[in-house]
């Protein structure tokens, strides 16, 4: 077993990842590329990552046996769900080089602990207000915070486990509502648009990072990202890298990382939440980048050199939720890869999801470009054939 070091792992060898998501598959893809082997954790059979991967350890997270076999299979282990248990992280770490740390993965899996670091590393948040029982709510409901929206402090993922509170009075029932658990109340912002900054730091504490894309959430899921020239105010874009770089830095971060901010309509940038992992807003690398995030992500992992990536193309990507795969009646179809295959610049990738959910993402599209103009008008076009609203 290798001590968490810093020494180069050559191709060949096997790497970890916990969870077996698309992001685990697209982690798998790029560093079998490479000639990595890959085993995956993961409890479900037939996972998008399982699927790809010849060793699966079919186990829970917190699974002696499996956290066991994956120490002793992998040279190095990556995440690709960042709510894998701390105690199985910190376990995994005394064992096997991990990347992401540890600790720096706890701080990401609470959303009370991230904004407690904006905070500590200057960097502007939501006015907000942790809350976990009555008397955290009344003392919240005092505060300039509504109308806001609550948000459980740990587990959350698109738009999942979060209500908005018009008024004060409505708090504690939200509360109770969700569960009753811990839970951060953050104010509404008025939002201009949103955007992320993925990037990606050595064990050396090298850093690269792609440029920021701009983001539109619908129903509180991704809708589309968008890369290309002016599509982010410089000044803006400038200060959401340094932010996030700094944010890597306090952490002393290994591996890929994303950090959403928002923009207000006065124009002020506000950090919203991050990710210890590649992220869905950095899909668009695979296509419009000579390196992409997940490439980035087993760099980090083996200790192989960071070159800053370069953006080619502009792009766009859409996700294809499950909603795609059934008509107004409700009927299940399958969408027209075909007509959406014809336009320019079109990438298609499907995550093996057998079953479509409203709501599960079940691939992405992605366009390319020279300009922006181009990406636009392809995805207009998709947007049209898949039966998607219009940007
Ligand atoms: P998730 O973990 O589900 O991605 P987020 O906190 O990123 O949770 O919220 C999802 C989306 O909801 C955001 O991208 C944004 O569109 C909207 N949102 C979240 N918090 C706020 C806020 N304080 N003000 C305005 N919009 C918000
Ligand atoms: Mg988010």
């Amino acid at each position: 077993m290798t001590p968490s070091g810093r020494e180069f792992i050559a191709p060949g060898a096997v790497l970890g990842v916990l969870g077996g998501g698309q992001l685990g598959r697209m982690f798998a893809q790029s560093a079998q590329a490479a000639g990595y082997e890959v085993v995956v954790l993961e409890p479900q059979a037939g996972a998008p990552a399982a699927q790809l991967t010849t060793r699966h350890v079919a186990s829970a997270y917190d699974d002696v046996d499996g956290l066991h076999q994956m120490a002793r299979t992998a040279r190095a282990v990556t995440i690709e769900f960042e709510n894998v248990p701390a105690a199985a992280l910190q376990w995994l770490e005394r064992h096997v080089r991990l990347a992401p740390h540890a600790p720096a993965v706890a701080v990401c899996q609470d959303r009370a602990q991230e904004k407690a670091l904006f905070e500590h590393l200057g960097v502007p948040c939501a006015p907000h207000a942790v809350v976990h029982d009555a008397a955290s709510c009344a003392q919240a409901a005092t505060r300039e915070l509504f109308p806001g929206i609550l948000k459980t402090a740990r587990m959350g993922y698109d738009g999942k486990g979060q209500v908005t509170v018009h008024e004060a009075s409505g708090l504690e029932a939200a509360w109770r509502a969700l569960g009753g658990v811990a839970c951060v109340l953050e104010r509404r912002l008025d939002l201009d648009f949103e955007l992320s900054v993925v990037l990606a730091r050595g064990a050396d504490g090298h850093m690269v990072h792609f440029e920021p894309q701009r983001n539109v959430h619908r129903d509180g899921i991704l809708f589309s990202s968008t890369v290309a020239p002016g599509v982010i105010p410089e000044e803006l874009a400038g200060q959401a890298v340094q932010a996030a770089r700094g944010v890597a830095e306090g952490l002393d971060y290994v591996g890929v990382l994303c950090v959403e901010f928002f923009v207000t309509r006065d124009g002020r940038l506000v950090a919203n939440e991050m990710a210890p992992r590649p992220h869905n807003s950095g899909h668009h690398t695979l296509d419009s980048c000579d390196a992409s995030q997940f490439e980035l992500q087993w760099r980090c992992l083996v200790g192989a050199p960071l070159p800053q990536p370069r953006r080619h193309s502009a792009a766009l990507m859409l996700n294809l939720l499950g909603e795609l795969w059934f008509d107004e009646q409700g009927a299940q179809r399958e969408p027209d890869w075909a007509g959406v295959l014809a336009l320019p610049g079109a990438h298609l990738h499907l995550y093996g999801k057998h079953e479509p959910r409203a709501g599960r993402k079940m691939g992405h599209l992605s366009f390319t470009a020279a300009s922006l103009a181009e990406v636009e008008a392809a995805a207009r076009a998709a947007c049209a054939r898949l039966g998607l609203p219009s940007l």
